[in-house]
């Protein structure tokens, strides 16, 4: 082969393409933070190959990024000694876009709201950002390590498409060169450029070269213009807010500052330096199952891995930062760190610190954690149930809307409930709705509220499952208001007037149940109820109204179960039912409880009309 060929971008490229040079303008210098990361992972990536084959470097010693400028002809030149890329990794890496949740996000975005937010820069745009600034791009890259010199070069002019041929590469690794945009003169500027690489690629470990420029001389010289440092190797007294700050963003790309930092250097049978970030916003990212990892993974400060699931557990994986441990081997692969005592031994002690952290946090600093947990509050809850030996600690930093609170705002906590329960309660009542209003609003919480009991009204998608694997706290077991019967809010006076009032109503009970037979499984006269005429309530054992329809609306096979209808015997539309029990009265009742629990009416028409008629 020898031709040039020619190759269209998959559509999203082109669309991210527009929208990025479009949001970006105020922002535009961030193409070669980008571009440097790129190089810096690529040395990353030999550095580490070349551990177990040393030949893959060639001879070459020092693995560093050069940046040069020639103003001339209005380049700006990237070269790494990085790993570099085969022909097939170039179209694979460069024709697409590799990260799905950066797809699924910009199909949710205008450009506007891009641009407003800033957002498009918080998750890294990747090589495409280059057209920011660049009409024309050439990359040329060759495998380290690859037979002959034969390397490829890639070309394209952003507009949808790009040429690919082979040629003579005696270097390995990958050089961009950027054909700098009339109206985007300003970044062929040495000292733009430097200014630009201190701010974003001060921590990055490799050096950035550029030219040194001396007077005496005409030979090149480069020097380092970033400080190539490890930055958590540093010593804690050292450092300031404002540096912990820096380093988050370079890590990030998160223009905010994050929440808190834990920056730990542990030393005795396990050596290893951890500094761990809470962000102050959830990553768009965070529900997306192949978002990336969040915590860089460094074996004696070389890079090993970028992963979350070895070292967070998955409801920690807003965590960001890094873990420098010297206690593993250089060469360990992901299968190796799956069973790793010392992975083990790091991310049980991480998890421990963090919760600690937050645990503080929540005493000392409650506004600063009312903000954590409205952003990771709904991923928090999934740790109640996967962390099982963290799970006391895990409950008592929940927060939750109790029918006391004002507002939908979570602040309650399980201890706090525990302390003000009633004197002769079992239990720690919940109600689960798909909205807090619907919970607020619940006929299963009028007896609660008459009797003044806390309710906790659930309304996050989790809390289904969560409540479902919760077990008991502090030794009190959890218990849903919809579910089962209330017997221990009944006193003995109590009991004895439900059975009376049930005799009272057995004949009318049983004409129902005909009516209702194929909706209902039992019909009930109830003692939740003081306001409404009815509601419905599940088994003890079984899933209840609101899980189903979750399970339904997520596409999963659901057993039809019947729901149990209560009634109030004192509401006047249940005693009209003593005279007569009426076909449309009896259906009515039935579909208003179903209403006010948020389900969904089969015939919607034939309430209607049914309404009108009892109206009439
Ligand atoms: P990301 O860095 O988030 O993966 P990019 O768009 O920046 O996304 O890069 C896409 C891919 O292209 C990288 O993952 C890498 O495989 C490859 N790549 C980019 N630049 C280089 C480089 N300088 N050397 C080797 N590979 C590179
Ligand atoms: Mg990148």
């Amino acid at each position: 082969m020898a031709e040039k060929q020619t190759h269209t971008f998959q559509t999203e490229v082109s669309q991210l393409l527009d929208l990025m040079i479009h949001s970006l303008y105020s922002n535009k210098e961030i193409f070669l933070r980008e571009l440097i990361s790129n190089a810096s992972d690529a040395i990353d990536k030999l550095k580490f190959e070349s551990l177990s084959n040393d030949t893959m470097v060639e001879g070459k010693e020092d693995l560093s990024v050069f940046v040069e400028v020639d103003k001339a002809k209005k380049t700006i030149t990237i070269t790494d000694n990085g790993i570099g890329m085969t022909e097939s990794e170039v179209n694979k890496n460069i024709g697409t876009i590799a990260n799905s949740g950066t797809k699924k996000f910009l199909k949710g975005m205008n450009e506007k709201q891009a641009q407003d937010s800033n957002l498009i820069g918080q998750f890294g745009v990747g090589f495409y950002s280059a057209f920011i600034v660049a009409d024309k791009v050439t990359l040329i890259t060759r495998k380290a390590g690859a037979k002959g010199k034969k390397g490829i070069q890639w070309t394209s002019a952003g507009k949808g498409k790009y040429s690919i041929e082979k040629v003579d590469c005696p270097d390995f690794g990958t050089k961009i060169v950027l054909h700098i945009k009339d109206d985007e003169a300003e970044f062929l500027d040495e000292q733009r450029l430097r200014g630009i690489i201190s701010k974003y690629s001060d921590h990055i470990t490799v050096p950035i070269m550029m030219v040194k420029h001396s007077e005496k001389s005409d030979d090149i010289e480069y020097e380092a213009v970033n400080k190539a440092n490890a930055f958590w190797a540093q010593d804690k007294a050292d450092l300031k807010q404002k540096d912990y700050d820096e380093f988050y963003k370079s890590l990030t790309f998160d223009f905010e500052a994050p929440l808190t930092q834990l920056h730990n250097k542990v030393e005795g049978n396990l050596n290893y330096t951890s500094l761990l970030y809470i962000p102050s916003k959830a990553p768009f990212d965070m529900w997306e199952p192949k978002r990336k990892g969040g915590i860089k993974l460094y074996a004696k400060r070389v890079f090993v891995m970028e992963d979350n699931e070895e070292l967070m557990p998955l409801y920690l994986r807003f965590v960001k930062g890094v873990i420098d441990t010297a206690d593993l081997s250089l060469n360990v692969s992901r299968e190796i760190l799956q069973g790793s005592k010392v992975v083990d031994t790091i991310r049980k002690a991480s998890v421990s610190r963090i919760l600690k952290e937050l645990e503080k946090m929540a005493k000392n600093k409650p506004e600063k954690y009312a903000t954590f947990w409205k952003e990771f509050g709904m991923v928090m809850k999934e740790g109640v149930v996967e962390d099982f030996s963290n799970k006391d600690k895990i409950a008592k930093l929940l927060r939750f809307a109790t029918n006391k609170s004002d507002n939908a705002t979570q602040t309650a906590t399980l201890e706090c409930y525990v302390k003000s329960m009633q004197k002769d309660q079992k239990a720690i009542y919940y109600i689960t709705a798909e909205t807090y209003e619907a919970a607020k609003g619940s006929p299963h919480l009028e007896v609660f509220n008459k009797k003044d009991i806390e309710v906790l009204l659930l309304s996050d998608r989790v809390d289904e499952w969560m409540v479902s694997n919760f077990g008991e706290f502090d030794g009190i077991p959890l218990k849903s208001i919809a579910k089962g019967d209330l017997e221990d809010l009944d006193s003995k006076e109590d009991k004895k007037e439900k059975e009376k009032v049930a005799k009272d109503f057995e004949k009318v009970i049983k004409d129902m149940q005909k009516i209702l037979d194929a909706q209902v499984k039992e019909i009930k006269v109830s003692s939740r109820l003081s306001e409404s005429p009815s509601c419905l309530i599940a088994d003890e054992n079984e899933m209840g109204g609101n899980m189903e329809r979750i399970m339904k609306s997520l596409g999963q096979d659901v057993p039809d179960t019947k729901p149990i209808l209560e009634i109030n015997p004192k509401h006047p539309l249940v005693k009209k039912l003593k005279t007569k029990v009426d076909e449309d009265l009896v259906n009515v009742l039935f579909d208003q409880a179903l209403l006010s629990e948020g389900g969904q009416l089969k015939d919607p028409a034939e309430f209607v009309k049914r309404m009108n008629k009892l109206i009439n």
